[in-house]
């Protein structure tokens, strides 16, 4: 393939960079640093009205479905961007869930959850996994059952990242406890201020929130259902690529690098120079290109995405690289800094504020986030090389 953009990719860039130098405000950034991914009612919560008032929620969708009609290249370099510069762009809801709802959703489904999600006013957590199913997704339990008009929940979720600032969750159950278990799975989309839900915090290691969410009893209707009933793993699955190739945007590690390179020039505070260990300039260089290879990666996914086909072995390469790499230049950069690289996230005294101390911590989420790069070594075994499934 060409990795060269063209013109108008290029046009799009220089846009989409303008408006952020026009809108990552010093209130915004301060906001950011206070609260991380947090959503409240602030300079954050402006700033998506802003990426929804241009459109760009559903930059790449068809204009039917109240989209811009632009591509998946597109969307991939303006969240490069955003990443480079720090900032909330379109999650999971525009990447993940939306696509799937327009190839798979009924009319009602398009019409009741696109517009909303277009304009940023819908943010969904994910709830595929529970306490006993989380590789195995296929062994969950939490059910949906059917009363008149309604699907009545009962179950519960862990690790539903997000829960505290969404509106709704897009929920994984089972429909059918009696069949083949792939096929008794159903998607139901569940406002998430729903009688019967109750949600509680959950903290990883790097400070991360994510959640436990309760269903007893949760009524919504019918019409809620995606698509057809125990057609769910078809969904999910789909999804999960679609999340695995945005979640592997290599933006922040491009301004990672790029801060480390300046900061190996600064000497450390016993006036050592990192820069003059031929060791440390040597992983740099090694990171330097790493960065340019997933940059890369995400072109060809993004451009397969483009042609219509969700590149499932793809994004499993790009998702187990850009991982492991995040996590070599986590470590190069607590060797670059020294003592300092270990002074707490949030510290006056660390070097920018203690980020690559938080990195080192939040880099393991992303090797297992998405499905874990041991599972997708797998996908990658069975799917691109042909080789017999597990256990056979
Ligand atoms: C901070 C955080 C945020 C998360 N956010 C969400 C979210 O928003 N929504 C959501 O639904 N989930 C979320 N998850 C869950 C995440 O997707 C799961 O942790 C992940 O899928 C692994 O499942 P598990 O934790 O049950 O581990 P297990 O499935 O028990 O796996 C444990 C280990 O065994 C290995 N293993 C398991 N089966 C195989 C196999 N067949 N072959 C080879 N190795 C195998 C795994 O690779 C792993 O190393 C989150 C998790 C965390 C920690």
């Amino acid at each position: 393939m060409d990795f060269e953009l063209d013109a108008g990719q290029y046009a799009w860039l220089t846009e989409v960079r303008e408006f952020l130098s026009e809108n990552v405000t010093p209130e915004l950034r301060a906001e950011l640093s206070e609260h991380d991914l947090e959503f409240p009612n602030g300079e954050v919560a402006r700033f998506r009205r802003k990426i929804g008032a241009k459109g760009w929620f559903g930059l790449n969708w068809p204009r039917e479905y109240g989209g811009l009609g632009l591509g998946a290249v597109h969307q991939h370099l303006l969240m490069s961007e955003f990443e480079y510069a720090g900032v909330p762009g379109p999650d999971l809801t525009v990447t993940s869930v939306a696509p799937m709802i327009m190839r798979h959703g009924t009319e009602q489904n398009k019409t009741e959850w696109l517009p909303q999600i277009a304009k940023g006013e819908m943010i969904c957590a994910v709830g595929y996994s529970e306490a006993e199913a989380g590789t195995d997704l296929a062994s969950l339990r939490t059910r949906a059952t059917r009363d008149g008009e309604h699907w009545v929940i009962n179950g519960s979720k862990i690790w539903n990242s997000g829960a505290q600032r969404a509106t709704h969750e897009w929920l994984c159950v089972r429909t059918d406890p009696t069949g083949v278990r792939h096929r008794g799975i159903s998607v139901i989309i569940v406002p998430i201020d729903s009688p019967g839900i109750s949600i509680r915090p959950l903290y990883a290691w790097s400070g991360y929130r994510t959640n436990e969410i309760h269903f007893d009893d949760v009524r919504v209707p019918v019409t809620n259902l995606i698509g057809e009933i125990n057609r769910g793993w078809t969904y999910i699955t789909g999804a999960l690529d679609l999340e695995r190739g945005a979640l592997t945007n290599a933006g922040d590690l491009r301004r990672a690098v790029d801060e480390l390179r300046d900061l190996a020039r600064s000497p450390r505070r016993d006036g050592s120079v990192p820069a003059d260990d031929a060791g440390l300039r040597r992983r740099l260089a090694q990171a330097e290109a790493d960065v340019e290879v997933a940059t890369l990666m995400g072109y060809e996914a993004s451009s397969i995405l483009d042609s219509g086909v969700i590149p499932t072995v793809e994004v499993s390469v790009e998702k187990i690289f850009t991982s492991e790499l995040r996590q070599r230049i986590a470590n190069l950069a607590l060797d670059l800094l020294g003592p300092d690289g270990l002074l707490a996230h949030r510290s006056e005294s660390a070097p920018l504020a203690g980020k690559f101390e938080r990195l080192y911590r939040v880099a393991p989420l992303m090797r297992f986030g998405g499905g874990t790069n041991e599972v997708l070594r797998d996908v990658i075994a069975q799917r691109g090389h042909g080789m017999p499934s597990y256990g056979r």
